[in-house]
C-alpha cells in the first residue's frame, strides 16, 4: 500500500470514528471514572497516601480487566521511594536584616519556604537581584553576567523576554536548569517573585499550600535542586520589603518586565536570615503501567506512551469548610481519559502495529517525580519509546472548538495532531501563554528531557472570548483548591470528543511507518540519545 492510500484510509478511519461515536454516552462513562477517582473516599490522592493507593489499585484493576499486560516492576506497579519534608512553621523563621535592624517576616503573608532536599537549618546571606535569572547560551543571554553570587541568594522575577521562544524559556526556567546556572555562579539559594500576570493562583491561595509536604525521589542522582540551601517564594505584593534600600521597587521591576524591557541587576540592601525546622520522613508510592502489545513483528518492539498523573494534593488547609483536594480535573479527568482509551483500544479489535504503554504516574504535583523516575528507569527499553502523549487537566469546561497543543512546533507529532484534529473539524492552537510554562509543568517534560518527542493537550479558546473567561475563573477559583471536585460544571460530551481525538492520535502514531522525529530546528532535539 502506498503512502497516499494509507493516509486516505487513516482519514476514513478517523472520520468513521467521528460519526460512530456517541459522545453523550461516552461522556457519561468517562465521568463515572472521574467520580470514582475524585470521590472523597480517595482523600485527594496525595502521593504516598492511602487514598492514592486505593486509586492506583482501581487503575491496576481496570488495566487487568482490559487484558493489558502488567508493565510495572511488581505486576502493574512500579514502586518509587520518596523523601518527604514538612516545615515546622512554629520553629522556623525568616528575617531581613538591614543596618543592624532585624525585621521578622510572616511565613504566610510575606514569603514561604520552598523545601529543597538540601535545605540548611540556618542560612544568613546577602542577596542579589538577577532579573529573570535566565542563562540561555544559544541566545547569548546571561542574566548572571557581572553579578557576584558567591555565597549569596539569587532573587528572581519569574518570566523572561517575549522574544525567547516559549519552550526554550520554559526549559531554562525549570528548577534543574536555572538552579544549575545559579549554583555554578556560586549561589547558595534562590528567592522567587512570581509575576502576578503569569501566576495561575493568587498568593492568598498559593500560600495555603506552604504546609503541604514537599517530596522528592530518594535517588539523589535525580535531585534537580542538589546543593540548594534555601528556597524562598516571595509574595509579590510584599516584595518591597526585600527591595527596601536598594534603590529599586517591585512596581518598577514589574512594569519593566510587563513592557518587555530589560531588568536591572543589583545587590539587595538587606541580608536574608532563614531558620527552617523540617520534619523528614520517607514514603513509598507507585506508578501504574499496562501494556497493549503491538501486532507488527518489528514495530511491536517500539512503544507509544500515554501518560496522565493520578496524584493530587490530598487533604490540606480548608477552603470554605472543605479540606479534601479532590483533583477532579487535576487530574482524575486525564486518568479517566487514558482508561477510556485503553478500554476502546482493547475492545475495538483493531490491532495496532506498535505497542502502547498506558502509564499512570505518581508525584506530579511534587515536581513531575513519578514520570521523572519512569523516564530514568523505564520498564521498556528507553530507546524504543517513540512518543509520549500526556493528558493533564485538559479542562473540558465548555464545548470543544479547538485543542491547545503544547510542543506543537517541536516534532513531527505536530503534523499528526493537526491531521487528526482536521478530521474531527477541530482547530489546533499553539500555546498562546508561554509564560505559564505549561510545556515543562507536566509529565511530558520528563520524556522530552530523555530525548523522546512528546505532546500535551488542553481545551483551546480564543483571546477575550467567554471561554477564556471560564478558564481564567477556573484557575483563579478551582485550580489546586478543594472546589476542583465533582460539583462543578463539566461538558462531558466534549470530554468524550477530546478522548476520541487522543485515541485517534495514539492510533496514528502507533501505526505510522516511521517513528516521530524532532523537527530539525527544535531545541529539544539535543536530548536525543
Ligand atoms: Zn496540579
Amino acid at each position: 500500500m502506498n503512502c497516499i492510500h494509507r493516509i486516505l484510509l487513516l482519514q476514513l478511519a478517523s472520520l468513521s470514528l467521528v460519526r460512530a461515536a456517541d459522545y453523550t454516552a461516552e461522556g457519561k462513562a468517562w465521568w463515572s471514572r472521574v467520580q470514582i477517582l475524585a470521590d472523597d473516599k480517595m482523600e485527594g490522592r496525595n502521593t504516598g497516601s492511602e487514598g492514592y493507593r486505593k486509586a492506583a489499585a482501581y487503575v491496576a484493576g481496570e488495566f487487568e480487566k482490559f487484558g493489558l499486560k502488567p508493565a510495572g516492576v511488581h505486576g502493574f506497579y512500579q514502586p518509587i521511594e520518596f523523601r518527604v519534608r514538612e516545615i515546622q512553621e512554629q520553629q522556623s523563621r525568616l528575617e531581613l536584616v538591614q543596618d543592624g535592624k532585624t525585621e521578622r517576616l510572616s511565613l504566610s503573608d510575606d514569603a514561604n519556604f520552598g523545601l529543597p532536599p538540601d535545605m540548611a537549618p540556618k542560612v544568613e546571606a546577602p542577596a542579589v537581584f538577577v532579573g529573570h535569572g535566565l542563562v540561555i547560551p544559544e541566545l547569548n543571554i546571561n542574566d548572571l553576567a557581572g553579578c557576584d553570587l558567591k555565597g549569596k541568594i539569587a532573587v528572581i522575577l519569574s518570566g523572561g523576554p517575549k522574544e525567547i521562544p516559549g519552550p526554550l524559556k520554559a526549559h531554562y526556567s525549570s528548577t534543574k536548569q536555572q538552579w544549575q546556572a545559579l549554583r555554578n555562579a556560586g549561589a547558595i539559594g534562590m528567592a522567587v517573585v512570581r509575576n502576578p500576570k503569569s501566576a495561575d493562583i493568587p498568593w492568598s491561595r498559593s500560600t495555603l499550600a506552604r504546609l503541604q509536604p514537599a517530596m522528592s525521589l530518594a535517588d539523589p542522582k535525580l535531585d534537580d535542586a542538589a546543593g540548594m540551601k534555601v528556597s524562598i517564594r516571595i509574595n509579590p505584593e510584599h516584595a518591597d520589603k526585600f527591595f527596601a534600600g536598594s534603590g529599586h521597587s517591585n512596581s518598577e521591576l514589574l512594569k519593566l518586565a510587563n513592557n518587555n524591557q530589560p531588568l536591572p541587576k543589583f545587590p539587595l540592601a538587606v541580608t536574608i536570615g532563614a531558620r527552617a525546622t523540617v520534619k523528614r520522613t520517607n514514603v513509598p508510592s507507585m506508578n501504574v503501567a499496562g501494556l497493549l502489545e503491538g501486532s507488527d513483528p518489528v514495530l511491536k518492539r517500539e512503544y507509544v506512551v500515554l501518560t496522565a498523573h493520578l496524584d493530587h494534593l490530598g487533604i490540606g488547609e480548608p477552603v470554605n469548610g472543605d479540606k479534601i483536594y479532590n483533583g477532579a480535573m487535576d487530574n482524575a479527568s486525564g486518568v479517566a481519559s487514558i482508561l477510556e482509551i485503553a478500554r476502546s483500544l482493547t475492545t475495538s479489535g483493531a490491532p495496532l502495529k506498535r505497542s502502547v504503554l498506558f502509564l499512570i504516574v505518581t508525584g506530579e504535583e511534587k515536581g513531575l517525580q513519578g514520570s521523572k523516575y519512569f523516564a530514568n528507569h523505564p520498564t521498556v527499553p528507553k530507546k524504543a519509546i517513540v512518543a509520549d502523549l500526556n493528558t493533564d487537566m485538559f479542562l473540558p469546561i465548555h464545548s470543544l472548538k479547538s485543542v491547545r497543543v503544547f510542543g506543537l512546533g517541536e516534532s513531527t507529532l505536530g503534523n499528526d495532531v493537526r491531521a487528526i484534529c482536521s478530521a474531527f473539524t477541530v482547530e489546533v492552537q499553539l500555546d498562546p501563554e508561554p509564560d505559564r510554562n505549561v510545556f515543562i509543568r507536566s509529565d511530558q517534560y520528563s520524556f522530552i528531557r530523555q530525548g523522546i518527542p512528546a505532546l500535551a493537550f488542553g481545551f483551546g479558546y480564543e483571546p477575550n472570548s467567554p471561554e477564556e473567561q471560564l478558564h481564567k475563573e477556573w484557575l483563579k477559583n478551582r485550580y489546586h483548591a478543594p472546589s476542583d471536585d465533582l460539583n462543578q460544571p463539566v461538558d462531558k460530551a466534549a470530554a468524550a470528543q477530546f478522548n476520541h481525538i487522543l485515541l485517534a492520535l495514539a492510533q496514528r502514531v502507533a501505526d505510522a511507518p516511521q517513528r516521530p522525529q524532532w523537527n530539525a530546528d527544535s531545541f529539544f532535539r539535543r536530548f536525543t540519545h
